[in-house]
């Protein structure tokens, strides 16, 4: 098979030079407070300052009424909030919004708003590219460029909020976007503990959900974090040979290691695990396979989420037939597999990651 080219390690990915300004979705409310301080303003002009940005959604320090003006042209001279622009949206009749979003240093990543009855989730993305190579996946074809800062994952989940009315509030976050985020862990987690905050966007993490291609010692390090986020695990394959070829990075690893990885975090955090398996036709979408499936997970307390391919031009994989996937899904029923078959909501906006970039100039609109 024609593996994509994947640069040699995520975790050698650069990080973007330093802009004149300092980026503050980076700093934490504590350096905030630290950099007042320094400067002899009360610190808790951080909690009014982030209160402005996460709550408030105001783009400017201008816009911050109740700092006194010196502070917000002292702000406005150090800081920007916003380093990003949407390059690109669409959005999609059934309540799904897709940005392409260019970072500082000409960079593009994706995320997506997905409207559903009181949900609004959002699929964020954690680097720009992909190491991982999965062969289906359009986000890793060209390799991984670079990890995202805290800041531009944050400032993904900011847009998103800002297509919202003020009314309406964000519910979930999916780290579904392009990218492996246990391949930027620390930055993923910085994120999201602001993401989590009561003064930053209240989002419990019992609605964030991590989605990783398995790479279990950084299983074990979000399992340390001792936060129950909700872990995703791409299996895509029930056996290590079929796993190997779709998944290139389980050569070294092994489906084995990565369920007992799923299994530790499971014991520790009390969170149903989930796992997500792309149906590729004629691939992985078999009886024999389904079969296996059922006997690796039946045991565990998981969600098994089957996706129907989103076909990425230019990569010989179809959607399976409505009748394999059928087919499909009665024998893991049978087989007492709690499973469900996601809708591909968006899919006519390539929302499967990395599509929306790859595609840029040939389809997009704008807002
Ligand atoms: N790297 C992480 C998260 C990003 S991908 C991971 O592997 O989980 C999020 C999910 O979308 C993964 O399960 C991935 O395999 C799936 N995916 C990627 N391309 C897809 C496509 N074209 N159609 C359907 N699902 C796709």
């Amino acid at each position: 098979m024609n593996l994509p080219t994947i640069n040699p390690s995520p975790s050698t990915a650069k990080v973007p030079t330093t802009p004149s300004k300092k980026h503050l979705l980076d700093l934490s409310a504590e350096e905030i407070g630290d950099w007042l301080a320094e400067r002899g303003h009360p610190k808790f002009r951080g909690g009014q300052i982030l209160h402005w940005v996460y709550q408030r959604r105001v783009r400017c320090f201008d816009e911050m009424s109740d700092l006194p003006k010196s502070l917000r042209e002292e702000l406005e001279s150090c800081f920007q909030i916003y380093v990003t622009q949407s390059d690109a949206t669409v959005t999609s009749p059934d309540g799904t919004d897709k940005l392409l979003v260019r970072l500082p240093d000409g960079g593009e990543v994706e995320c997506v708003l997905l409207r559903d009855g009181t949900r609004r989730s959002i699929c964020v993305s954690s680097q720009v590219g992909c190491a991982m190579g999965c062969v289906f996946c359009a986000s890793g074809l060209d390799g991984v460029d670079r990890n995202l800062t805290k800041g531009e994952i944050l400032e993904q989940m900011l847009l998103l909020q800002d297509r919202l009315p003020e009314d309406e509030r964000l519910s979930h976050i999916v780290m579904m976007g392009m990218g492996e985020p246990l391949a930027n862990l620390d930055r993923v987690l910085g994120a999201l503990s602001v993401a989590k905050d009561e003064k930053g966007l209240g989002i419990s993490p019992r609605r964030i959900t991590i989605s990783t291609v398995g790479l279990p010692p950084a299983i074990d390090r979000l399992k340390d974090a001792k936060v129950p986020y909700n872990l995703a695990v791409s299996l895509h394959a029930p056996n290590d040979a079929l796993r190997s070829e779709l998944v290139p990075v389980n050569k070294k690893i092994g489906i084995n290691a990565v369920l007992d990885a799923a299994d530790r975090y499971f014991e520790s955090s009390g969170r149903r695990l989930t796992f997500e398996y792309v149906l590729l036709g004629g691939v992985n979408d078999s009886e024999d396979e389904a079969k296996q499936l059922v006997s690796l997970l039946r045991k565990r307390n998981v969600m098994l989420n089957v996706i129907p391919y989103n076909p990425v031009s230019g990569l010989p994989y179809v959607t399976p037939t409505k009748k394999s996937i059928a087919e499909f899904r009665q024998t893991l029923e049978r087989g007492g597999v709690n499973v469900k078959f996601r809708q591909r909501k968006g899919s006519e906006i390539d929302a499967a990651c990395g599509q929306l970039r790859r595609n840029r100039g040939k389809q997009v609109s704008s807002p």
